[in-house]
């Protein structure tokens, strides 16, 4: 009997993996959530940073592109630079991705991960243990919230939707802020986003960043330079070398790579946001850092600090949001068994990973926000499945 893949994740990345590796006669189990983080983890009114050309989940057959799917369902095409993705309309594609592709598709998590003889045992929480010829972890954004250490230490039950302090990812209704005072911790788009929707749904919104200046936008379409190539990011030759030639980031210094992965296509309001953020008013404290936290009366309170030493202060709020990303570490992959996770080569936190998105243990692949220490800042977005995904399935299938 041959064995399947199984691949662990149902977002872009895992959904257009099983798809490559479906359209080479592979059998494949796909698990998940289908598109669960931007159902949930997401601001509800959000729109995509994201173009319509860098917003299409790869398939190695035609008719599943944005807009195979906009025709389907009748709905707006998305189409031209200037067009807007809603998040909602976003997870809907993704569903109808995972619909029309993967019937089998099955909704559970993947509770254990353990390496046994020349294959995988995987134990799903339905209670079924079954042999995998190879894993694929797609798993995304799913536990690797990045909490800075100052404030996680004011809420020891840990960050809440409910509590004084949460992280970016734990809301999907932000209008629960309506007439409250809230502190949005980072100035990347995330930051920026869920600022002017807390604001536009009646909150007083704050942000706090380390950097002098940190809160800028992007450029809007019309206004990019047009001697530059273009790529699913922008024009701009760097963007370009990282999208298409994304291999040879491998053979960059470790140093390099991470700064690539933190810096480019790093913290930047879109374009479109600049207007809204400044009619939200939001207001901005930037070269500043959280040197302490506490929770005083149910109320956070943050001690400020700038950036070299300097006089210090305090700023109370209803709520303290922390919008400071994600930080890829395969120790929070807690589903992969102790042996597994020890026999990984990593790099800060990260699996180091070969042409063929292939891990240091035979058979283990990794693809999306885990492949970006590798593969550079592509792989922290969609447009990224188009380069990883028949990569990885070709590495797959040359598996003996
Ligand atoms: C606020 C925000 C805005 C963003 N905007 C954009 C944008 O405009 N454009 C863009 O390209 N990117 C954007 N991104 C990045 C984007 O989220 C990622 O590129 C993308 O979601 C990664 O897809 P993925 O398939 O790797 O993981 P995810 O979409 O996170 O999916 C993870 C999958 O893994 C499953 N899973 C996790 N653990 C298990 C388990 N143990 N067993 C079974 N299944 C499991 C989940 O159920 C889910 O199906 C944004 C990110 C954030 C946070």
């Amino acid at each position: 009997m041959i064995l399947p893949v199984a691949v662990i994740g149902a977002g872009p990345f895992g959904l257009s993996t099983a798809a490559h590796l479906r359209g080479r006669g592979i059998p494949v189990r796909i698990f998940g959530s289908p598109m669960v983080s931007w159902r949930d983890h997401m601001p509800a009114g959000m729109l995509l940073k994201s173009t319509p050309v860098a917003s299409t989940i790869d398939a190695p057959q035609p008719g599943h592109t944005l807009l195979d799917f906009c025709a389907d369902t009748g709905g707006q095409r998305y189409e031209s630079d200037w067009d807007l993705i809603p998040v909602e309309d976003f997870a809907r594609y993704g569903q109808w991705f995972a619909e029309s592709l993967f019937p089998d598709l099955e909704q559970v998590r993947v509770v254990s991960v353990d390496r046994v003889k020349c294959a995988f045992e995987l134990k799903l929480d339905s209670g079924e243990t079954f042999k995998a010829r190879a894993v694929v972890v797609a798993t995304g954004l799913s536990g690797l919230a990045r909490m800075p250490r100052e404030l996680a230490a004011a809420v020891p039950e840990g960050p809440s939707a409910t509590g004084p302090v949460s992280h970016a990812s734990q809301h999907h209704d932000l209008s629960v802020f309506a007439g409250r005072e809230v502190v949005v911790v980072g100035a990347g788009q995330s930051a920026l986003e869920n600022a002017v929707l807390m604001a536009e749904a009646g909150a007083k919104v704050r942000i706090v960043a380390r950097t002098p200046g940190a809160v800028a936008f992007g450029d809007a379409p019309d206004r990019q330079p047009k001697w530059a190539p273009e790529s699913p990011f922008g024009r701009a030759w760097s963007l370009y070398a990282l999208s298409y030639h994304a291999t040879h980031v491998r053979h960059l210094p470790a140093p390099a790579r991470h700064y690539l992965v933190r810096r480019v296509l790093g913290p930047l309001g879109a374009w479109w946001l600049r207007e809204r953020f400044t009619n939200g008013g939001v207001h901005v404290t930037d070269g500043r850092r959280v040197v302490r936290a506490r929770v005083e009366d149910g109320r956070p309170v943050l001690t400020l600090g700038g950036r070299s030493g300097g006089p210090r202060y305090e700023l109370a709020a209803d709520h303290v949001m922390a919008a400071t990303g994600y930080r890829m570490d395969v120790a929070a992959l807690d589903f992969l068994g102790h042996e597994l996770r020890t026999a990984l080569v990593t790099t800060k936190g990260a699996p180091v990973l070969d042409a063929g998105y292939g891990s240091s243990v035979p058979g283990l692949y990794f693809t999306g926000l885990p492949a970006s220490s590798s593969f550079g800042p592509l792989m922290r977005f969609v447009c990224g499945t188009e380069y990883a995904s028949p990569r990885l399935a070709a590495a797959v299938a040359g598996l003996s």
